[in-house]
This record gives structure tokens, C-alpha cells and sequence, in this order.
């Protein structure tokens, strides 16, 4: 069983079918091209992931370093093994490289063997009658939520882990300590997170998710990304909660329900959109708005530093850009507002925010972020139209009322060491339109 983004042993379909053939080999390859492009936080996250999961396996996991194809090829000579389970990945880099095993393994005999994957309901499968891609997230959830009904899988009793030595280095810490306790790594901390949430914030999830404030959403995302926890059963257990509240006639549990599970949809059409369109990683969906003008010069650097610190002068921005780099954590409504301030208001390129984002984030996951990131620009699906400018003072009047969520973040906030704005928010907005039109002719 060769473990990447589903670092867990309860409902993992993969883990089950390599577990029903025999005895198992449980590896994690540290791969150099994800060391090149994962920030120092990630890394420190995934170290204690592997940690858990190890500890979960009485010590078996197997930490090996290298070129995947051929690490696995050695390991499959030594051991004898034949296949060569995984949950199946869908990013380009992923892809390819499974390509490449597939291939290195078949040339020796040997098999890999892709078994579900880290969605309800696995890229490519949803599509319209004519077996094109949906574009638009709302008839493409249609479809989803009538697919994702599958019932978690059983964690198979007593595996039979077979002990082999790490590689020496495997275990490299980068010293940077986690500064924070909201991302568990185990799996009790994992559950009960999400058990407290179902139990507090879901009946009002619709409602506070947009408070900034508030801990109103289940702050999963972390243990989504790396497969901590299968949104199946999350999927299993709001079906429950839900057949209860139906009974009960509970209205704002039914609610939060449909927007928490909209949510995860939204994951998986992200997912979905990159599979089909591999391109959209760095470059925009919509090539019209490859024509916009950006700016990058050595001022267009020094503005983007400023954003970096959070030292913006607008409160909601500054507050949220401290937060990512307090926590490797940002809440979604202030990811919205700061992407659109760093397109609009400082006229940067997205895939620089989005870079960012991926250094930082400890959710950093490639088709949410990247289309995330399209969304606020204007350039992606779904797109908010490039016309509409979000106000960063209105924004942060209605999503952070009381100052609250911009207070925990910045130390020196209502101070006068506070900075000032850093732009003219009607005069950059009435520039972003302008560029706009350009490009409209
Ligand atoms: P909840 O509100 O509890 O939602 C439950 C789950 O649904 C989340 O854990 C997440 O897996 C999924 N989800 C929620 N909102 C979205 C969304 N808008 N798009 C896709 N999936 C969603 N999410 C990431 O997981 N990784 C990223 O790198 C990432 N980058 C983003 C960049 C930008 C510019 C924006 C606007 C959004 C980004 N998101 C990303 C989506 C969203 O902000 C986070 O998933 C959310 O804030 C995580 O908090 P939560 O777990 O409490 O979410």
C-alpha cells in the first residue's frame, strides 16, 4: 500500500483491497519534487502525519525516499510484492508520475493498482448526456449528489503489516514547530473536531460561515487534503444527522446540511475542472482574459510584499494574510477578499497570490486553491464577473462587524502604528474597470 494524500487506515478503499490479498506493505515515498515546492509548515504537518499514521500501524509504516517509480520498483524486487495499491490522484503531477510507475512496475512483472480516491465521487465521473464536462458548478452538483452515495468502507480487521527498515534521513523535521493545535494529525482529534462541529455548528453553518469572527465552519480542509478523513463518511454521517432532523422537522439542521455538502461538492468540481483541464493550474480557464493587464514590475514586488505581511492598511485583508501566516490557515469568506484586493485593488497577477497560498497553506491543495484563486480574478468558472469589485471597508463591516477577527490578528490594530491604506480603493477599482475594458475593445 503506497500512501500519499490518504494518510489514514478507517475508510480507505484502497487499504482494504491490498489488505484482503495478504500481507501488507505500508510506504510513504518522500518524492524531491514535492520538497522543491512544499512550504516548511506543510512539511512539518506531513512529518506529523506520518507520525500518527505510523503510530496507527503499531510502527510499520515505511518511510522511503526518492524517484517514486524508482523506490517502488527496488521495494517490489526485495520483497516480492506484486501490486502496488493506491488511491487513485487526479493533478497533473500526480497523474504523470503514476503513469511512470505503472509502466517502471509492469516492465518488472508487477502491478500498480488504483482504488477509489480522496473524492465522493472521482474527477471524470460526472458528466452530461452527451459525456461532455459540466463548466457550472450548480447542474454539475445536480449530478454529484445523485453519485455520491456510497457507504464508507470497513477498515479491515488485524492487518498484516510487514516491518521493513526507513530510509535514514526519512523523518527530516525542518525545526519550524506548529504553532497551532486546530489541525490534528490523529485521528481522535480528526473525529472529534468534526463530531463538534456536527454538534454546534452545522444548524447555523449556513448562517456564521461567512463570520470571519466566528468558528462557524468545520475547519476540516487540513485533514481533507491529506486524507486524514474520507468526505464519504462525513457524507454518511450528515445523512444521519439529517434523517433525524427530518423527523424533528428541523429546518436550520436541514440548511446547513445542504451548504456544508454544497461545499464539498465544490471541492470536487474544482477537482473535476482540473482533471478535464489540466492547463488551469497556472493559466486561465478563460483565454479572453489572458489579454488584462497586470503589473509586475519592482513596484508591483514591493505591493506584493506589503499584502505578504499584511501590512495593506485594510483591516479584513491584513487580518486574514497574519492569520495564514500564524496558523498555515485562512477562513474562506477573507481568502475571497484578499485574493480579490491583491487582483484588483494591487492589479497583480492570481498566480502569484496563489503561490503564496500553496506555500502556506496547510489545505494548500491545487484545484481548490487555483480555482479559488480564478474565481476572484474573474478568469475561472463560475466567475464572479470581473466588474464586480469587492470594497475590503464594506466587506470587513459586514463579515467582521465588530472588529472582532481584525483585533486577533493584528496586534496593533486600532493603534496609530496601524498603517494607513496602502491604495485609494475607488481609485484602483475605477483602474481594474478600466483595464477591463480594454480587453473588451
Ligand atoms: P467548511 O466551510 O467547513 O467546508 C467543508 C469543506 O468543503 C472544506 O474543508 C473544503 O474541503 C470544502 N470547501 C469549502 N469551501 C470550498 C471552496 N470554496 N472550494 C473548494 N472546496 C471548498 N480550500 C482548500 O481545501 N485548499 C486550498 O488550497 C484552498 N484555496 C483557496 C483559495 C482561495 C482564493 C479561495 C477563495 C478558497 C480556497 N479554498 C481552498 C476553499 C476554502 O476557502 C477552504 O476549503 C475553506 O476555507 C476551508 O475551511 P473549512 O474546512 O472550515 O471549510
Amino acid at each position: 500500500m503506497w500512501f500519499r494524500r490518504d494518510l489514514r487506515l478507517n475508510d480507505h478503499a484502497a487499504l482494504a483491497a491490498a489488505a484482503s490479498e495478504g500481507d501488507v506493505i505500508g510506504v510513504f515515498i518522500r518524492d524531491p519534487a514535492f520538497n522543491r515546492a512544499a512550504g516548511t509548515r506543510r512539511e512539518q504537518f506531513m512529518v506529523r502525519a506520518l507520525s500518527s499514521l505510523s503510530a496507527q500501524m503499531g510502527g510499520a509504516l515505511v518511510i522511503k525516499v526518492g524517484d517514486p517509480a524508482q523506490v517502488l520498483t527496488d521495494l517490489v524486487t526485495h520483497t516480492g510484492a506484486r501490486t502496488v495499491f493506491v488511491s487513485r490522484e487526479y493533478t497533473p503531477y500526480g497523474r504523470g508520475r503514476d503513469a511512470k510507475v505503472a509502466s517502471a512496475l509492469r516492465d518488472i512483472g508487477a502491478q500498480l493498482r488504483g482504488v477509489g480516491s480522496n473524492y465522493i465521487v472521482d474527477p471524470g465521473r460526472v458528466v452530461k448526456g452527451s459525456g461532455d464536462p459540466y463548466a457550472v458548478f450548480t447542474p454539475f452538483s445536480k449530478v454529484w449528489r445523485t453519485l455520491a452515495t456510497d457507504a464508507p468502507v470497513d477498515t479491515p480487521a488485524n492487518i498484516s503489516w510487514v516491518n521493513l527498515p526507513n530510509d535514514p534521513g526519512s523523518h527530516v523535521s525542518t525545526g519550524e514547530e506548529l504553532p497551532h493545535q486546530w489541525f490534528s494529525t490523529e485521528p481522535a482529534g480528526v473525529q472529534a473536531r468534526w463530531e463538534g462541529f456536527c454538534e454546534s455548528a452545522l444548524a447555523r453553518y449556513h448562517r456564521d460561515r461567512d463570520l470571519a469572527a466566528i468558528d462557524g465552519s468545520s475547519r476540516l480542509s487540513v485533514a481533507l487534503r491529506w486524507g486524514l478523513v474520507h468526505p464519504r463518511s462525513l457524507m454518511a454521517d450528515v445523512a444521519e444527522i439529517a434523517a433525524i432532523s427530518d423527523q424533528k422537522g428541523d429546518e436550520d439542521v436541514r440548511e446547513g446540511i445542504r451548504v456544508f455538502t454544497s461545499e464539498l461538492a465544490w471541492r470536487e468540481f474544482y477537482a473535476d475542472v482540473l482533471f478535464h483541464k489540466p492547463h488551469t493550474a497556472w493559466r486561465n480557464l478563460n483565454p479572453k482574459m489572458d489579454a488584462i493587464a497586470v503589473d509586475t514590475d519592482a513596484a508591483a514586488r514591493g505591493r506584493f510584499e506589503r499584502w505578504v505581511r499584511g501590512e495593506t492598511g485594510f483591516g479584513i485583508v491584513d487580518a486574514g494574510m497574519r492569520q495564514l501566516l500564524a496558523t498555515g490557515w485562512m477562513h474562506n469568506r477573507v481568502r475571497m477578499i484578499v485574493a480579490s484586493f491583491l487582483v484588483k485593488d494591487l492589479h497583480l497577477p492570481w498566480q502569484w497570490g496563489a503561490q503564496h497560498f500553496m506555500n502556506h497553506l496547510l489545505d494548500g491543495d491545487l484545484a481548490s486553491n487555483q480555482h479559488g484563486w480564478q474565481w476572484a480574478a474573474g478568469t475561472g468558472t463560475d466567475a464572479a464577473p470581473y466588474f464586480r469589485v469587492f470594497n475590503p471597508q464594506t466587506q470587513m463591516e459586514r463579515y467582521d462587524p465588530n472588529g472582532d477577527y481584525c483585533g486577533q490578528w493584528i496586534p496593533e490594530w486600532g493603534s496609530t502604528q496601524y498603517p494607513s491604506p496602502m491604495v485609494d480603493h475607488s481609485a484602483e477599482r475605477i483602474e481594474a474597470l478600466a483595464r477591463y475594458s480594454a480587453i473588451r475593445g
